[in-house]
């Protein structure tokens, strides 16, 4: 089955491939409780298995503000949501499109359903700000580099919070309804790390809103979390 994601990395302007129509994908979970799992990859060398569990914690956090889902870690049992990180030798999927960062599944798509596969052929960080070619060599991540050049580095928030999106069941924003940025905008973009007010209303009208005993802990808890993402 075809990934539905396509997200790109921005420097490739104009060869975005839009796979979505404008119409919502008509599926979601139909169950309270979501199980997730994610797998370390060797080639996180920026960020350890610390580091990745508590970005994903993160970035569900994100979505599940805004919505009554449940979340739980996966314990012995199949997930339903499984992230992922493959090189382009191990997924031919990035093997034939090598511009695509990662890629996910859509919920009513059968077993591959929630999976999200991140392209560990790119360097992933916290930060996406790029990193030194001595550094890059020192930690393993090239062979070959100038030693002052900056090597392009990826959010690995903001492609998670975009792909979690996915896998809740919503397509690229290609609808142009909002002026700004949105989480599910098909391009990768460094600071985009919160939810629009049209992505919160898209989540929402899939699985409703999420209800908080006061207004205000709502706003509190998003303002850590949207600290936290950038710490
Ligand atoms: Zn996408």
């Amino acid at each position: 089955m075809k990934p539905d994601c396509i997200i790109i990395r921005n420097d490739l302007n104009g060869k975005v491939e839009f796979v979505s129509e404008q119409t919502e994908w008509q599926h979601k979970w139909e169950k309270d409780i979501l199980t997730y799992d994610v797998e370390y990859h060797d080639s996180l060398k920026l960020i350890s298995k610390r580091q990745l569990k508590r970005a994903v914690n993160l970035a569900i956090s994100t979505w599940n503000f805004e919505i009554p889902l449940k979340f739980k870690s996966a314990w012995k049992t199949q997930a339903d949501i499984e992230i992922r990180f493959r090189t382009k030798e191990e997924d031919n999927y990035f093997k034939d499109k090598p511009s695509v960062l990662a890629y996910a599944y859509f919920p009513g798509q059968g077993s591959v359903s929630g999976q999200v596969v991140f392209n560990a052929s790119y360097i992933w960080d916290l930060k996406g700000r790029g990193i030194r070619g001595d550094e890059a060599i020192k930690k393993g991540l090239v062979e070959n580099a100038h030693a002052s050049n900056i090597l392009k580095t990826y959010n690995i928030y903001a492609v998670l919070i975009h792909e979690l999106g996915h896998t809740l069941g919503l397509k690229h924003d290609v609808s142009g309804a909002s002026d700004g940025k949105d989480i599910m905008d098909p391009y990768y973009s460094v600071d985009n790390l919160d939810l629009s007010d049209r992505d919160i209303y898209r989540i929402r009208v899939k699985y409703g809103q999420r209800v908080w005993d006061r207004f205000k802990w709502y706003n509190i808890i998003k303002r850590w979390l949207s600290l936290a993402i950038r710490r």
